[in-house]
């Protein structure tokens, strides 16, 4: 129970492809608590377990100002989408980048929670758009893929520097946003 580091690109951890989780015990709720935890010591408004070397279908996420909600969604499963749109996000494990990606803004989902109980819910606007990214990592796919081949260059180049220089990648980005 406690803050848990976050697996970063190029990482091949963040390329495995997530279980479904199918025992609701003690694990899963100590697990939940350590990404709540992670959650909170970073700026971002949601956060998988792949993230955090757990490749499992559980995700959390908190959209309150104060951070005081933090919700945990496991199995997420969408139903049904419409109103696409393009939102611009960022991710933890691809810090440095921010890309505009294409997609439903309001969904309706299946999910468990942590008893194991199922949990139908509309989401609308960031929520929809966070859990949709969430679900990405869980089939291994990354922010990095969805850039254009140009910026995929620039951003490949910058991590390489970055390894041999020991700065930050995001260094080199300024002016990359969107
Ligand atoms: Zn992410």
């Amino acid at each position: 129970m406690a803050v848990q580091s976050i697996i970063e690109y190029p990482d091949p951890r963040l390329r495995e492809v997530s279980s479904t989780v199918v025992d609701f015990d003690e694990t899963i709720a100590a697990l939940a608590v350590d990404l709540i935890d992670t959650l909170h010591a970073s700026s971002a408004i949601g956060l998988c377990a792949a993230q955090i070397d757990r490749p499992l279908k559980m995700l959390v996420m908190d959209h309150s100002a104060d951070r005081s909600a933090p919700e945990i969604f496991i199995n997420p499963e969408i139903l049904a989408k419409d109103r696409y749109g393009f939102v611009e996000e960022r991710c933890l494990s691809v810090p440095g980048i921010s890309v505009n990606v294409f997609r439903p803004t309001r969904i309706q989902v299946r999910y468990r929670d942590l008893n194991g109980d199922s949990v139908e819910r509309l989401l609308e606007g960031m929520p929809a758009v966070c859990l949709q990214h969430e679900r990405d990592h869980f089939d291994g796919k990354l922010l990095v893929d969805r850039l254009n081949w140009f910026r995929r260059r620039r951003f490949r180049a910058s991590i390489a520097k970055a390894a041999r220089t020991g700065s930050s990648p995001a260094d080199d980005l300024s002016g990359l946003s969107a």
